[in-house]
């Protein structure tokens, strides 16, 4: 990045800009080159980012808690947006009046955990699937989170969002194109918040429930290591891509500090020093074993971004 641009995004964000910092530190992969990142507490603040990086043609992309995505080991070029405290609010939709239901909105900084640990704690049901699911609510709408045959799409009735041309808006669920972990969004936008409607529900048989939700969980993904979630999407039909990656027998199978997963193969899980090269090495090799055992062409789930090789003029640098 310029010295000119570096010294806009100082005198404008202060301490809240790093140089240079490695994505690593950043996604629950543990894997990625540097990144500029700038964390943003603000509507007004992320406006003035966007007119500012798309007015001086500066990449410009937002991560959340980076728990779906693996960023290449030459970093990401621009400007990487992190949204804080000012998105990190949960509140009761003041209109609420209905002894059924409530409406809650979440700011998109808001890790899924907490926005599921509220609506335990509140008795509302409609989010005990995304327990165990490490997120925020960005991301979680971005990717339409989901488990158990349910997802973040079932109980959202709006998002709010900054787009393009530095305009907030609010799109009510029925103009949401939701897919299977995906969100349709226009090129340039930012999700700020998403609005709720949540049952209420026996507190009691929620916590049974999210008990035995967090159970399966641990005993059937490898919580304590270094991914990215499942790797793949399940085919429409059939079996899993946890099963099929673990019919072609490739559980287990490593590159560098790359692994597949002994307890559930749709995960790719860092070892150990595991760089994006041997990430995607690594699962191209199960792609193609998978495409020659079964004739299955398995799809990512997982978001790659960032340059394979460091910019020439961080080189220099
Ligand atoms: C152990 C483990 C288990 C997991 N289990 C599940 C599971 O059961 N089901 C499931 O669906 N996923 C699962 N995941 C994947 C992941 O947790 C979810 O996809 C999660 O919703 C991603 O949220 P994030 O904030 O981490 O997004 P990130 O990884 O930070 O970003 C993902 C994408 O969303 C975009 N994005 C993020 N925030 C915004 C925003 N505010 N506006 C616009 N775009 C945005 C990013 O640019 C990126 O393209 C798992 C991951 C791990 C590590």
């Amino acid at each position: 990045m310029k010295e000119e641009h570096k010294k806009w995004l100082e005198d404008h964000f202060g301490s809240m800009v790093v140089f240079g910092e490695p994505m690593s530190f950043h996604t629950t992969f543990g894997i990625g080159g540097p990144a500029n990142i700038v964390t943003i507490r603000t509507d007004q603040q992320l406006k003035d980012l966007t007119k500012w990086a798309y007015e001086n043609d500066q990449p410009i992309m937002i991560l959340g808690a980076g728990s779906n995505i693996l960023v290449r080991d030459g970093g990401i070029q621009g400007v990487v947006i992190k949204l804080s405290n000012g998105f990190d609010a949960i509140e009761r939709l003041p209109d609420d009046s209905s002894d059924t239901h409530m409406r809650i909105v979440a700011g998109a900084g808001v890790l899924l955990q907490k926005l599921c640990n509220h609506a335990l704690n509140k008795g509302l049901a409609g989010l005990n699937f995304a327990l165990g699911i490490p997120g925020s609510i960005g991301g979680a709408l971005r990717m339409n989170a989901g488990a158990r045959g349910k997802s973040i799409a079932d109980s959202v009735t709006a998002i709010g969002v900054l787009n393009k041309y530095g305009e907030i808006i609010t799109t009510r669920k029925a103009n949401l194109c939701f897919s299977y972990r995906g969100l349709e969004l226009e090129e340039g936008s930012f999700i700020l918040r998403g609005e709720f409607q949540l049952k209420r529900a026996d507190p009691v048989a929620l916590r049974k429930e999210a008990a035995q939700i967090l159970k399966k969980r641990a005993s059937s993904q490898p919580m304590s290591l270094h991914s990215a979630g499942c790797f793949f999407l399940n085919p429409s039909k059939g079996s899993s891509a946890g099963k099929l990656v673990d019919m072609a027998g490739l559980k287990g199978l490593r590159v560098g500090g790359a692994e597949v997963s002994t307890k559930h193969a749709n995960f790719v899980v860092n070892k150990g020093g595991a760089t994006a090269s041997d990430v995607i090495s690594l699962t191209q090799q199960i792609k193609d074993s998978v495409f020659n055992k079964f004739g299955i062409s398995l799809e990512r789930e997982v978001v790659i971004v960032g340059e394979e090789t460091p910019p020439q003029e961080s080189l220099q640098e």
